[in-house]
């Protein structure tokens, strides 16, 4: 396998992603259980590339703040205990006794989930493409894919800003200029976009959780929603968004605003 990168890799989405592990927000059934295998997946995936990529495990915990809100949280997770899913209602002080570093508030229902984990996207693509070279492929870094070329129906050459190679097959893995490159085949992809904003902080030199790996803040709130998580090396991720618009303009503001919000929920951070 031979990859062609236009910039450096895993700067990308894969630089911000917040990268739950997880199948609890997918909708419908079919999407969830090809989320819960992949899920599944991960530890054979680390074995096989044979480096740490920042697996972290624990499962993911959030609640709702309101009446309504709880309605609609517990018949999600009665919905995702039919699918078979390892979620289940807690109460708020068994929350408080896992994680103790949590400020809660006045929770009307807490869910825990201990399947979900996340990872260090940027470790996974550097062992990916470490495999890539093991395996005596390619990695050409500055360099754009802008064509193909096409014998019958397969396509027999990759054309770039560098060169021509020649190929058996192609996968496009170019995040969202996936429908750009997909065109180029005469295929139609259309991106979703949703609002949103990464903070990755400094090292925290205490544990952010007690033992889960994801927080998730209420949804049935206004204002920021906040999710968490720690990666390996103590750095804190912190992926904030609204119901209504973007808080995403990369100003030190919102990067501190997102902080401070978080502080409201894991004082540890402050
Ligand atoms: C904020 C955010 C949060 C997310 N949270 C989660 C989550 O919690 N859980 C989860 O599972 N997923 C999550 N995702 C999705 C997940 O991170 C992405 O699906 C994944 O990182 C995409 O990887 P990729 O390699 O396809 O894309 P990218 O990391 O974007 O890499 C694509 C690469 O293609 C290169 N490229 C583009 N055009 C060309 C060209 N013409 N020629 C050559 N190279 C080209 C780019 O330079 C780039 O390096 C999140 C994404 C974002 C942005």
């Amino acid at each position: 396998v031979d990859v062609i990168e236009s910039r450096q890799p895993a700067q990308g989405a894969s630089k911000v992603s917040y990268a739950w592990i997880n199948a609890r927000d997918k909708h419908p059934v079919r999407y969830h259980e090809l989320n819960r295998r992949s899920q599944d997946m991960w530890r054979r995936f680390e074995d096989d590339l044979q480096t740490d990529i920042g697996l972290v495990w624990g499962g993911e915990m959030r609640w709702a703040a309101t009446e309504t809100g709880a309605l609609e949280f517990r018949s999600r997770v009665a919905e995702l205990q039919e699918w078979g899913y390892s979620i289940r209602e807690i109460s708020p002080e068994e929350a408080a006794e896992i994680e103790p570093g949590i400020s809660f508030g006045n929770p009307t229902s807490v869910s825990y989930t201990d399947s979900d984990g996340h990872v260090d996207p940027e470790r996974v693509v550097d062992g990916c493409l470490s495999s890539v070279r093991q395996t005596g492929g390619l990695v050409h870094t500055n360099e754009s894919v802008t064509s193909f070329i096409k014998s019958r129906d397969s396509i027999s050459h990759v054309v770039t800003t560098k060169d021509t190679y020649e190929c058996d097959s192609v996968v496009i893995a170019a995040g969202t200029e996936t429908p750009k490159i997909a065109e180029m085949l005469g295929s139609k992809f259309q991106n979703i976009h949703s609002q949103g904003a990464t903070v990755i902080t400094d090292i925290l030199p205490v544990p952010l959780f007690n033992s889960i790996a994801a927080m998730h803040s209420p949804r049935d709130l206004d204002g920021v929603l906040i999710n968490s998580r720690q990666l390996t090396d103590g750095r804190v991720m912190i992926h904030g968004g609204t119901h209504a618009h973007s808080i995403a303009d990369e100003s030190i503001e919102d990067a501190e605003m997102l902080i401070q919000e978080t502080a409201k929920y894991l004082p540890s951070t402050r």
